[in-house]
């Protein structure tokens, strides 16, 4: 890894710290009307999901638990497929629990709809998506998202999460990279 620092590839900021802080704290007010009196269940997608889990839960005010799940979807590069595989399982029966699947991006839809019917089979009492971000014009697969931070143009971003070949996760802002990245 070389030295230079980690925000020099960031040529366009779309959302600073301040913001999405701002966002997800809107965000889990919202949740935390909607769940009030239940005992609800945040399940985090790894690895992109961490920053996005993190800060959405600390904007809470009251009790949740907190799950993780690892999936991969099998696709060429960048490309999702659809097919999915389960790497790591929640550690939880979610089977009459409220949940919310928290994730910080869709784009095309075919990981999250796979999630979503694999999630319901297993009786939970209700299941929602929470989303920090949302591609409108990639989506291939309709996905009813209840709580959607920011709908954005179909453009590859990166950071507090979201990775370009593993790096740029630990940015706190989120952009897009300079082209000199790619090439
Ligand atoms: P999809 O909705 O296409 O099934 O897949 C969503 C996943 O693709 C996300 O969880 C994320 O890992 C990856 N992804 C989609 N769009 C972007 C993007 O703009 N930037 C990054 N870094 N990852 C993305
Ligand atoms: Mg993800
Ligand atoms: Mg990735």
């Amino acid at each position: 890894m070389d030295a230079s620092h980690v925000d020099d590839d960031l040529v366009n900021v779309l959302f600073t710290e301040a913001q999405i802080r701002e966002r997800l704290g809107e965000l889990a007010a919202q949740i935390e009307e909607d769940y009030a009196g239940r005992d609800l269940l945040i399940v985090g997608i790894l690895r992109g999901a961490v920053m996005v889990m993190a800060d959405l839960a600390r904007s809470f005010t009251r009790h949740l638990e907190m799950d993780w799940m690892a999936i991969s979807s099998y696709g060429s590069g960048t490309k999702s497929s659809g097919v999915v595989r389960i790497l790591k399982d929640l550690d939880t029966d979610i089977s009459g629990r409220d949940v919310v699947i928290v994730d910080e991006i869709i784009d095309t839809g075919l990981t999250l709809s796979w999630l979503t019917s694999n999630l319901a089979s297993r009786e939970p009492a209700s299941v929602e998506i929470c989303t920090l971000l949302r591609k409108p014009e990639a989506l291939q697969m309709p996905v009813d998202v209840k709580y959607v931070g920011w709908d954005i143009p179909n453009e590859f971003v990166v950071g507090y999460g979201l990775d370009y070949r593993e790096k740029y996760r630990n940015l706190r802002d989120i952009g897009t990279l300079a082209p000199h990245v790619y090439s």
